[in-house]
């Protein structure tokens, strides 16, 4: 089979690869699409992120969906022909925190296409993919493999409103107009938010928040005094999905904030100096939010039940043996919101 493999920034290639012999327990699944997500153009651009770095070559991608073409030995929820979501995350289900039910927190996470272990983790972007039965959720009928394999960025848009806690009549903004701030406004919709404003400083992303039906989006690079009015009486905003990873964008969250108002960090933003009297004196509440576990299941159930739509987030698709300019094309937020490799 062949497999799309980083070896190093801008080093992006279509290889063959063996397809490991099933084991008990494992399935084959046919991979048909691949979403390309921020930490894989990490990978393509810049060779890995702080300090995650590619020490050896790693195929990439983790969010797939596709048919199973083959059956391990005792094996017994999915069928032959089945169309499935792979969920990338594999805990090891034995440690302490696996044991709490937080899976997300694992001390053995294998998670596809990461350079965080070494070995690093291989990925998904490969015509052929051997996982765990469990890994493999059944699509629903009326949702579309393209569909299928959006289930794990909205999985961490679902766990990031978890984070938030309840937002029914709150006031929502979201930093980052990209597909997981996408994704964030669309759960948090249907959670209940009664306003949404998006933010981020390109045009074309925030043209893809206007399409799913957002309040209000904002280029505040472009537009900055747009923000203004909202810093009146200590803020406006109960909640912020910040997910730009920008130092800025925390900033502006502090000054838009009401007190008591909760961040929900979703953007890998690295090191910051930041005002943190405003936390302080406002009483804010900054959460961290990575990953997800139950929610996997979650996002195929929510989309099969038509309760969020992520089609229109869907940009373009593009065959996997053209993956170098498929990648460039993810990359330009100008045009692109989720790309796809097709295989
Ligand atoms: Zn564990």
């Amino acid at each position: 089979m062949r497999a799309i493999v980083a070896h190093a920034a801008k080093d992006l290639r279509v290889e063959e690869r063996p397809v490991p012999a099933l084991q008990a327990g494992e399935i084959a699944v046919r991979i048909r699409f691949g979403g390309i997500c921020g930490s894989d153009l990490h990978y393509y651009n810049h060779g890995g992120f702080g300090v995650v770095r590619l020490k050896e070559p790693m195929i990439l991608g983790h969010e797939i969906s596709g048919v199973v073409e083959a059956l391990g030995p005792g094996c017994e929820q999915r069928k032959v022909g089945d169309r499935v979501a792979v969920n990338p995350s594999v805990p090891c289900n034995r440690c302490r925190y696996c044991l709490e039910g937080r899976q997300n927190h694992c001390l053995d996470m294998r998670f596809y296409g990461s350079a965080m272990r070494f070995p690093h983790v291989q990925g998904a972007f490969r015509e052929t993919l051997v996982c765990l039965e469990a890994q493999a959720h059944r699509a629903p009928d009326n949702v579309s493999l393209e569909e299928a394999a959006m289930a794990e960025p909205l999985s961490v848009a679902l766990h990031a409103v978890r984070r938030a806690g309840p937002l029914t009549g709150k006031r929502v903004l979201v930093s980052g107009s990209g597909p997981i701030g996408a994704l964030s406004a669309l759960a948090a919709r249907r959670a209940g938010a009664a306003e949404i404003v998006v933010t981020d400083i390109a045009d074309g992303a925030l043209a893809f928040a206007e399409r799913i039906g957002v309040d209000r989006a904002v280029n505040v690079s472009r537009d900055a005094a747009a923000m203004e009015p909202y810093k009146a009486d200590k803020g406006y905003f109960d909640v912020l999905f910040e997910a730009s990873g920008a130092e800025a964008a925390l900033r502006l969250g502090f000054d838009v904030l009401r007190p008591g108002g909760v961040i929900v960090q979703l953007g890998l933003g690295g090191e910051m100096t930041l005002p943190v009297n405003f936390i302080t004196a406002k009483e804010l509440e900054l959460r961290g939010t990575f990953r997800f576990h139950e929610e996997f299941a979650l996002a195929l159930e929510f989309m099969g039940r038509g309760l969020i739509d992520v089609k229109p987030l869907i940009s373009a698709q593009a065959p996997f043996t053209e993956a170098r300019d498929a990648f460039e094309l993810a990359g330009d937020r100008s045009r692109s919101m989720k790309v796809q490799l097709a295989f």
